[in-house]
């Protein structure tokens, strides 16, 4: 089994951990670097693995540090199953769109504004987007055992926040 750290190393966001084993490739968790401008430039950068060799993401808790970037894994083409518990699924139904609503909103005052140096400033993704996501999420409830490839998958109860496993 591989096991790389693509986020949340050298910082504490952008959690993505990819899980690599027997020809399975599963991605723990895809957020979004936040704070300070050098980390949100991160946001930026392609996707640092193929997106078409991933079989399945495993969301752990709705913080968008760790659920944030899912809308531009959809966009580049993922669409694979999400798995996360119903509280999760249900959390980021509300924290997603409003995401990608704090995007627009912020490229929107870029423009208006001239505060960017690109001409016109985007948004890293929409609210349209993220509700494109929000599709790809299956529900699986706490210390339900599923088969994802080669690799067994079961979420169990975490501290933090509400739907953690
Ligand atoms: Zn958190």
């Amino acid at each position: 089994m591989k096991l790389s750290f693509l986020g949340a190393a050298g910082c504490v966001t952008g959690s993505k951990y990819l899980v690599e084993h027997q020809g399975t490739t599963v991605l723990v968790d895809c957020g979004l670097f936040q704070g300070y401008k050098n980390l949100r430039l991160l946001n930026w950068d392609p996707l640092p693995f193929d997106v078409s060799r991933l079989d399945a993401v495993v969301l752990t808790h709705a913080h968008l540090d760790h659920s944030g970037a899912l809308p531009l894994l959809i966009r580049n083409g993922f669409r694979g199953a999400i798995y996360a518990t119903p509280a999760t699924a249900e959390l980021c139904g509300l924290l997603l769109p409003d995401s990608g609503h704090l995007q627009e909103d912020d490229a929107r005052f870029a423009n208006r504004h001239k505060t960017s140096k690109h001409s016109p400033a985007l948004p890293l993704y929409t609210e349209d987007d993220a509700h494109k996501a929000l599709r790809y999420f299956k529900p699986l409830e706490l210390d339900h055992q599923i088969s994802v490839g080669s690799l067994k998958l079961r979420l169990r109860m975490a501290g933090h926040i509400l739907g953690a496993s």
